[in-house]
Order: C-alpha cells, then sequence, then structure tokens
C-alpha cells in the first residue's frame, strides 16, 4: 500500500496544488488538485476520502464528476464525516454551483454516491487498506485519519489545530510507520495558526509529541506556499528530520 502525492499545499498559486493524495489506486485522500490526475488513472479510482469540506480539499471532486459522467457507468463513493458531506451536498454539488451528480444517472445508477464515514471505527477501503476518522480541532467536519494495512500504520492528520484524540487512538492500532502532519504557518504566525485551527513547526513538535514515538517518518503537508521558505527553516532542525510531501512523494506503507 501507498500514499502518493497529487497534490500538497494548503493555498494555491502557480506553483502549487491543492490537497489530494492516492491511497493505493482506487483512493483518493481529498480531491483539491484531482483534475490533475491523468484520466486514464481516475478510472481506476472507486472512492474519494475527505478530511472535511474546506474548498482546498474538494475544489476539483466536480472537475473529475465532470470527466467520469461521460467515461464510466459504475459511481463515485464520496466519503468523510455527515457535516463534511451535508456542506458539500448544500454549498457546491447543490444543482446551482455545480450539478448535483447525485442525481445524474448513467445506465440506472447515479454516478456520484455519498457515503458517511463513522468515527473511532475501522472501516474497510477499496484496494485492501483500512481507515480510521477520527475528529480533529478544525472546522468543516475536519477528520484526521488513520490507515493500517496488515499491521502497519499512518497516522494522517488532515487540517487540524492542536488536537489529543488521533494521537491517542493510534496508540495500539499498529505499527506507526508514518506520520502525515500539517504545517500551514510558520513560527512567527504562531497566532493566525492557531486562530484558524492549524500547526506552525513548533506547534506540531508538540503534537508528535503526543504521539510518543520518536523515529517515525515525519512528511509535512498544507504549507500555505508564501511561507515554504520561512517553514521549511524551522523544520530543517538537527535530530528532526521531517520530509516535504511534493507532488510525485510515495509514502510505502506495506
Ligand atoms: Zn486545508
Ligand atoms: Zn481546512
Amino acid at each position: 500500500m501507498f500514499i502518493e502525492v497529487v497534490g500538497g499545499s494548503g493555498s494555491k498559486n502557480a506553483d502549487s496544488r491543492l490537497v489530494c493524495m492516492k491511497l493505493g489506486e482506487k483512493v483518493l485522500i481529498d480531491a483539491g488538485s484531482a483534475a490533475f490526475i491523468p484520466v486514464e488513472q481516475l478510472d481506476s479510482v472507486d472512492l474519494v476520502l475527505l478530511t472535511h469540506a474546506h474548498l482546498d480539499h474538494i475544489l476539483d471532486l466536480g472537475f473529475i464528476l465532470d470527466s467520469m459522467v461521460s467515461r464510466r457507468i459504475r459511481p463515485l463513493v464520496v466519503t468523510g464525516s455527515e457535516a463534511c458531506l451535508a456542506i458539500v451536498k448544500k454549498h457546491y454539488m447543490n444543482g446551482l454551483l455545480w450539478p448535483d451528480f447525485s442525481k445524474i444517472c448513467i445506465e440506472g445508477k447515479p454516478i456520484l454516491e455519498y457515503r458517511v464515514l463513522a468515527d473511532e471505527e475501522w472501516t474497510d477501503l477499496p484496494g485492501n487498506v483500512e481507515c480510521m476518522a477520527v475528529p480533529v480541532n478544525h472546522p468543516a467536519g475536519a477528520r484526521g485519519f488513520l490507515f493500517r494495512h496488515d499491521r502497519n500504520l499512518v497516522v494522517y492528520s488532515g487540517d487540524t489545530g492542536p488536537t489529543d484524540k488521533l494521537w491517542r487512538m493510534a496508540n495500539g492500532q499498529g505499527e506507526p510507520v508514518a506520520v502525515v502532519i500539517e504545517v500551514s504557518f510558520p513560527d512567527s504566525k504562531r497566532d493566525i495558526a492557531m486562530a484558524s485551527d492549524h500547526l506552525c513547526p513548533s506547534l506540531a513538535a508538540d503534537e508528535l509529541h503526543k504521539l510518543g514515538y520518536e523515529d517515525i517518518p515525519v512528511h509535512v503537508f498544507h504549507m500555505k506556499p508564501w511561507f515554504a521558505e520561512e517553514i521549511l527553516k524551522e523544520l530543517n532542525l538537527p535530530g528532526k528530520p521531517v520530509r516535504l510531501l511534493k507532488p510525485g512523494s510515495r509514502i510505502e506503507f506495506s
């Protein structure tokens, strides 16, 4: 099993893609930049797992559905918390801002199927990987995830400010092999990070300490691109090796 980055930025400019990651060949984690995925690869995708309904995580959902409606007959399942899906339905795929693809049927089947993901229990996802959603400290129905393949566990923060339950739930669920954690702002903007329920390097260090494992590879994403250099300098501390996730970065965990 693997996570492969399509986009890993927490905002958008000419050099940055919004958050979207492949979880194996059949699942996407978020869909901010999903339209960058070649259509032949999108044909394999059965499910989009949303961390939450902020625009940087859902933007391209409408565009990949637009391409799928003329290419396939099976539905794309979109899953996430009840609050997250309610926002997507009401404010995006509502027949006004964009078509309601859950009402567009091809050969009798809707091209979009919403499925609420239960919190704090393991759910099987396509491609032989399990997922556990855990509420985190961020709006729009936000969830962090634990992903498990065999006994190997990846902890994925999604967007969050300081939180406890995700790190607590990770304990005893498997063998942690990687952490994917958001770092949106530099330490000089710690107050903005706190106010917007995000992390800066010092806050992320506190979060990783809560997990209690010292030697796990740490992968950072969701930087605001205009702060990239400042954040990278702060992350590059001796004894704290971290890797910045960019398009094409891959985390193997099988
Ligand atoms: Zn975000
Ligand atoms: Zn967000």
